[in-house]
């Protein structure tokens, strides 16, 4: 049995059963997983992580299931490498990459998320999944719905990326292209998810959802020996992900799994969707929706749901954000690429463009540990590189003509 002790709100601390909903009634302030620390304290120790399957669930006892998991068993624990060349390129003494571009089934961190959602709608007894996306969780929701033998509805922007199009159709589910940003695609679906009874992954099923976001938190401090690391810089779509890393590191710091928790936590955005990074660099956690324009598609949230919570997670933590113009997006997916091997999509260009203007102006020091969390896989964004790569070197099949070029290359 799992060691969840129910719903709460997060605003007014009104208690509620484990159920597929996720706002307070009383004051619409959403609804949050609360667990039996004591109980935890007392099964989870380093030793017993150790020793599991590598994936997302060996911090099974702090993921919102009753039984056993049955979605994403191949999913998270993906590395945590140490960017040595891309270190020296910005001059600090130690960077690490937290690469969810590989190892999950769907090539981006919503494999978490998903893998511990559609648990849960199996557990409750749904027998048809559906979500609203940005991208990469209609793949996801798309790739491990089928898998668990749901029905699925996805519900994307019209104008997503073609190569993201392309991988979640092939799994055939109903795919619902609609007219309008992410911002209306949300709006519509929570219509539906009050008609129809289906499990809306980060809808209804929110709160149980937003929690598989801890795991890659989690990770981070294992992989890091049990330390949690001095900076963090986190992408930010609806905020989600960065308030569940600072979840995660406060639980393991409760649990006695690590003594300190120096951590300062990172909000990156893109300049043309930056409602979350603009509040934190005004000094405010008033969100002011906008309406995106940028490449990084997967993080064109303009009214983010979880905004609020990321400003406050930031503070409490004592970081900062920043956000970045389309074209220093892609120079870092560039960079990140001759560097490190990477090939990140954009949310990953925006991270670390993000991480350099922030070392820049001192906010990361130089001489700290940072971890940068590169979250999607760039075959998945294709399109964002056309026009801005090298050329490709022409030749005829002939020795001659490929000396030729060596030549010109010199
Ligand atoms: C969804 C997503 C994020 C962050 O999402 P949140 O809504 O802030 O949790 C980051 N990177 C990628 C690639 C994503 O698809
Ligand atoms: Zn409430």
């Amino acid at each position: 049995m799992g060691y969840v002790e129910g719903l709460k709100c997060r605003e007014c601390g009104r208690e509620y059963a484990v159920e597929p909903i996720y706002v307070c009634e009383f004051c619409f302030g959403p609804l949050e997983v609360v667990y039996d620390y004591k109980r935890i304290k007392k099964v989870l120790k380093r030793k017993t992580i150790e020793k599991r399957k590598m994936n997302l669930w060996r911090y099974k006892e702090l993921l919102p299931i009753d039984g056993e998991p049955q979605v994403g068993l191949d999913s998270g624990y993906t590395p945590l490498l140490k960017a040595d060349n891309l270190a020296k390129h910005l001059g600090v003494r130690a960077l690490y990459i937290k690469d969810d571009t590989v190892v999950h089934p769907t090539l981006s961190f919503k494999d978490r998320v998903v893998a511990v959602a559609l648990t849960k709608a199996k557990e409750f007894g749904f027998d048809t999944v559906a979500c609203a996306s940005t991208g990469n969780l209609a793949h996801s929701v798309a790739a491990h719905g089928a898998k668990a033998g749901f029905n699925r509805f996805i519900f994307i922007p019209a104008t997503l990326e073609q190569s993201k199009i392309t991988a979640s159709i092939v799994y055939e589910p109903n795919l619902i292209a609609v007219d309008g940003s992410y911002d209306d695609v949300n709006r519509l679906c929570s219509e539906i998810a009050n008609k129809y009874k289906w499990a809306f992954v980060n809808i209804n099923i929110r709160p149980f959802y937003a929690e598989g976001s801890k795991t890659q938190g989690f990770e981070i401090i294992e992989q890091l020996g049990w330390t949690a690391p001095d900076n963090v810089v986190v992408p930010c779509a609806s905020g989600s992900l960065l308030t569940k890393v600072w979840k995660a590191f406060k639980e393991f710091k409760e649990l006695g799994l690590i003594k300190e928790l120096p951590t300062k936590l990172f909000a990156a955005q893109a300049t043309g969707c930056s409602p979350i990074s603009t509040a934190i660099k005004q000094g405010t956690d008033v969100i002011r929706p906008v309406k995106p324009d940028t490449v990084a598609k997967s993080l064109a949230i303009g009214n983010p749901a979880d905004g609020y919570y990321a400003t406050r997670a930031v503070a409490e933590s004592g970081g900062y954000a920043e956000d970045v113009s389309d074209q220093e997006i892609i120079d870092a997916i560039k960079l990140l690429a001759k560097t490190e091997g990477i090939f990140a999509e954009t949310a990953g260009g925006v991270t670390l463009a993000c991480t350099m203007k922030l070392i820049e102006a001192g906010k990361i020091k130089k001489d700290e540990t940072t971890v940068i969390c590169i979250t999607g896989n760039g075959l998945k964004t294709q399109e964002a590189l056309s026009g801005n790569t090298i050329e490709v070197h022409h030749i005829k099949p002939s020795l001659a003509s490929f000396e030729d070029v060596l030549k010109k290359i010199g």
